[in-house]
């Protein structure tokens, strides 16, 4: 099966987000699947993200990291999904995730071969998370379990995706109630 970055894929608002979201399903060890683990889809994940992700004016230019830098990729996109989910799902500002966090931010900074590298730019997207307003707007989505940034007024947003999430667990929903009436 081909896969596509679409729009959905950039529901998380902000570069580091989507880049935590490249992991699918992440909680569920028996369907989770990376698609970061080819080479070819982080290439695809750098073109599609300059066109859909929340930051693309802030990156207008990706460019995917070299095989000596992929590592120090996942490492940064490892440690920003840990610290965000802790402190989102728990409520937890763990000292040692945010250590981790930064360690892994400075080494994506300091092997990056140029300020466009897709791992020096995610760097730069934690750093603004994690320094700048948005940081209180970080959720997880009720369907999916990625990371997103809820901008709606109210801060009452539960879905990453409306279209996506949302209608799932609507239909789910209704799906359910069906199932109960015919009982
Ligand atoms: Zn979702």
């Amino acid at each position: 099966m081909t896969f596509t970055w679409t729009a959905h894929r950039f529901a998380g608002g902000a570069l580091a987000l989507d880049v935590a979201n490249s992991v699918i399903l992440r909680a569920e060890t028996e369907k989770s699947v990376d698609r970061f683990a080819a080479s070819e889809q982080i290439d695809s994940f750098c073109e599609a993200a300059i066109l859909l992700s929340g930051e693309r004016d802030v990156f207008p230019a990706l460019l995917p990291p070299t095989s000596a830098n992929r590592q120090s990729l996942i490492d940064l996109r490892e440690a920003t999904d840990r610290y965000f989910r802790t402190l989102i799902a728990d409520g937890l500002d763990d000292d040692g995730a945010l250590a981790d966090l930064l360690t892994a931010s400075a080494n994506a900074l300091r092997n990056a071969p140029n300020k466009h590298s897709l791992e020096s730019s995610t760097a730069r997207s934690v750093l603004g998370l994690l320094a700048g307003p948005d940081r209180e707007r970080i959720r997880i989505c009720g369907n999916c379990g990625w990371l997103f940034l809820d901008r709606s007024k109210n801060r009452s947003r539960i879905w990453c995706d409306m279209a996506v999430c949302g209608n799932r667990q609507k239909a789910a929903k209704h799906y359910r109630r069906k199932k109960e009436t015919a009982l």
